[in-house]
């Protein structure tokens, strides 16, 4: 059975969610999947920026709306970045396995809408605009990698 475990945290800034997602960063390793939900402006790019930045990437990560799939590989590991929004809900396969299995950490924003191609262990963020300034982050773990994880990044 897979191991599932919950965490909620509250962001009261962007700076808070840019040190969550960094600590996190520092946890990846090659393979590794998150899957960010939230309305638009929730914050996933905010996130996915700090997620790369403690990665060592030191290029601007932006939406990549248009492109569905941005890549980059001046950090620590790769970095796949989808926005699969544009997509909708028609299956299209653009091959997302091989990223999903691959040498990097990839992170899809809108993953719910690519839900049949999903691998079956990730850490999925739900973000909740909550006001101006304050996100409710939910994390779930999906696997016991990623419950590991999880655990090591709300210890305190
Ligand atoms: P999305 O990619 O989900 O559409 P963005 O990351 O592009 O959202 O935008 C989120 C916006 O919310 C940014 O302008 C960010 O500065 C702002 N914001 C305000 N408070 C927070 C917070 N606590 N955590 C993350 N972002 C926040
Ligand atoms: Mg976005």
């Amino acid at each position: 059975m897979t191991e599932i475990n919950e965490f909620t945290f509250m962001s009261t800034s962007p700076d808070e969610t840019n040190q969550l997602a960094a600590r996190l960063a520092t946890l990846l390793e090659a393979g590794d999947v998150l899957l960010l939900e939230g309305d638009l402006g929730a914050g996933k790019t905010t996130f996915t920026k700090s997620l790369a930045k403690g990665l060592g990437i030191e290029r601007n990560v932006n939406s990549p709306t248009f492109t569905i799939i941005k890549e980059y590989k001046s950090g620590r590991l790769p970095l796949y970045h989808m926005d699969v929004y544009r997509l909708g809900d028609e299956f299209e396969d653009l091959g997302f396995d091989e990223y999903f299995e691959g040498d990097g950490v990839t992170v899809v924003e809108w993953a719910h809408l690519i839900e049949e191609q999903l691998p079956n262990e990730y850490i999925q963020i739900n973000i909740y605009h909550e006001n101006e300034t304050t996100r409710k982050i939910l994390v779930k773990a999906m696997g016991s990698r990623y419950v590991e994880i999880c655990k090591e990044l709300f210890k305190r």
